[in-house]
């Protein structure tokens, strides 16, 4: 449409300019006559329909020609182009969309998945299952192959190292379990941190946890307590023998040193060596010279007052003398038994003896010894009775059974009164033989016999040494019995009779 300034309608490309109305009042041609261009979107009175209009200014004021160039476009058509935009938008969307998902879907595959992978393997490292690997992809300047190399490096030397680390400990571990010493390793609050199976035993806490004790708690020994004390202020190390209250009579070598780390003192080990068993030999031998001493001096004095009456009034009464010179001979006699089982006990000790094993018939050796001993039984009308089948024979030293049968028939002969009787029988039990010496004598004291077997030890002494005895024969016979891989019992009634029974290695395994 051209519409001159004072709104006239000129000419339009569609309508009858002559039934056109002026022009002037329409918003477009009022901004395009003022502005330079115009638009608006209306109703049109002339087509019916929804219209865009868009006007623009033409000519100069100047020459006075004015005027107004206006199209039209119907919106229906705007709409259609609109519409068309919108599905070209929505396709190049979808398009776009897509391509994003295959570039995202090939990161993801390349790099996002393989970090995935490694965080996951990772995770697994830091649990210490160090056998996982990583996939290399085998592409020439990869990172993430770079890095997955690396990753796998890493977990080799790792695994290496932890391998290495724990063979070392499991090495120290069994030197820690198999050692007879004790060790504790305390922090510096003296609680216990470790203990070795040998610290358990020696202390006697059996399977009590004792880690998180403090020393005092778990041994009650003020001395080792004030020892690691100590040791922690001067850091030297020290040592020290301590006795300990529970368990009792337990005598410890106890060694203590500090450890001393570059952030100073953190703790200290505490060694103990148990020394009890030595202790205890310590007792015994002080306990035996002092004994083998009161054995010795009796005779000797009883001999040197008998040779001294002798040498003063011997001359005056000679039946004196001939007595005293027989009790002298006794006591002699006594004192060289004494040396004798003394020699013979120190021999078996030291492992001396012959102890050469043979296979033969006990019922040889038990018939030497019956008649051996029949006329010292026969003294005291005392009745010998064997029940000792022949086919019973035993691998062992002739000598120490024939030792251990003297010693056993021996005593039973001393300790049982004038008319008593002895029955000497022997069966096979349970893989040994078992032999009995049973008497019908004076018995012993159920409170002796406990200690029956100790070095000169007596239930009565007089009567002991009435009958020439020593109060080592049954040690002797313990010894032997001990050094054939035997045990030894007594049972015993007093005033009714005793029963020893030792057990011997049979000669033949297939009798049993
Ligand atoms: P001894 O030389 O005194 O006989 P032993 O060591 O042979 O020494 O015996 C130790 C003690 O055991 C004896 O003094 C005696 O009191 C007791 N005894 C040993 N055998 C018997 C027995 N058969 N009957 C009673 N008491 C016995």
């Amino acid at each position: 449409t051209i519409i001159n300034n004072n709104g006239t309608v000129l000419a339009d490309s569609l309508s009858d300019t002559s039934k056109m109305e002026n022009h002037s009042d329409r918003r477009e041609i009022v901004d395009a006559l003022s502005k330079g261009t115009g638009y608006d979107i209306r109703l049109s009175d002339t087509l019916k329909t929804n219209m865009l209009y868009a006007a623009v200014r033409f000519g100069s004021e100047a020459y006075n020609n004015i005027g107004v160039a206006r199209i039209s476009e119907d919106l229906a058509i705007i709409k259609d182009a609109k519409d068309t935009l919108h599905q070209v938008f929505l396709i190049a969307g979808l398009f776009s969309l897509l391509i994003a998902l295959i570039i995202s879907f090939i990161l993801s595959k390349n790099i996002v998945n393989p970090i995935q992978e490694m965080s996951r393997i990772a995770e697994k490292y830091a649990r210490g299952e160090l056998t996982h690997k990583l996939g290399i992809r085998n592409i020439p300047g990869d990172e993430i192959d770079n890095l997955a190399n690396a990753l796998n490096t890493m977990s080799l030397e790792l695994h290496h190292n932890m391998q290495e680390l724990s063979s070392e400990k499991s090495k120290l571990q069994s030197i820690l379990d198999k050692t007879d010493d004790g060790l504790l390793v305390v922090d510096n609050e003296s609680k216990i941190r470790m203990a070795n199976p040998a610290a358990s035993r020696i202390l006697g806490t059996g399977n009590r946890n004792i880690n998180g004790m403090t020393i005092i708690e778990c041994t009650l020994s003020i001395d080792l307590a004030e020892m690691v004390e100590r040791v922690f202020r001067t850091k030297q190390p020290a040592s020290l023998e301590v006795q300990l209250l529970n368990p009792p009579q337990v005598y410890l070598n106890v060694y203590t040193a500090a450890i001393e780390l570059p952030e100073g003192i953190t703790g200290a080990i505490v060694v103990m060596h148990d020394i009890t068993e030595s202790k205890v030999m310590d007792s015994i031998r002080r306990d035996f010279v002092a004994n083998v001493s009161h054995e010795l001096r009796t005779p000797l004095a009883s001999i040197r007052a008998m040779a001294e009456t002798i040498s003063l009034r011997g001359r005056k009464n000679p039946a004196m003398t001939e007595e005293f010179a027989s009790k002298i001979i006794n006591e002699a006699d006594r004192l060289v038994a004494i040396s004798d089982d003394l020699l013979d006990l120190s021999k078996i000790e030291a492992g001396r003896r012959s102890t050469g094993a043979e296979i033969f018939p006990l019922t040889e050796i038990v018939e030497s010894v019956q008649s051996q001993l029949s006329q010292k039984a026969s003294s005291k009308s005392i009745e010998i009775n064997v029940d000792v089948s022949n086919d019973i024979r035993v691998r062992a030293d002739k000598d120490s059974v024939h030792q251990i049968l003297t010693n056993l028939i021996d005593n039973a002969i001393k300790y049982t009164p004038v008319g008593g009787k002895i029955l000497i029988s022997a069966l096979y039990d349970e893989n040994v033989v078992k032999v009995s010496i049973a008497d019908t004598g004076v018995g012993i004291p159920q409170s002796d016999l406990p200690r029956i077997f100790e070095r000169f030890y007596r239930v009565d002494k007089a009567r002991s040494r009435e009958s020439g005895g020593t109060g080592l024969g049954l040690s002797i016979v313990k010894h032997l019995v001990e050094g054939h891989g035997g045990t030894i019992t007594v049972n015993s009634i007093l005033n009714r009779g005793s029963v020893f029974t030792f057990t011997l290695t049979p000669g033949d395994l297939s009798n049993t």
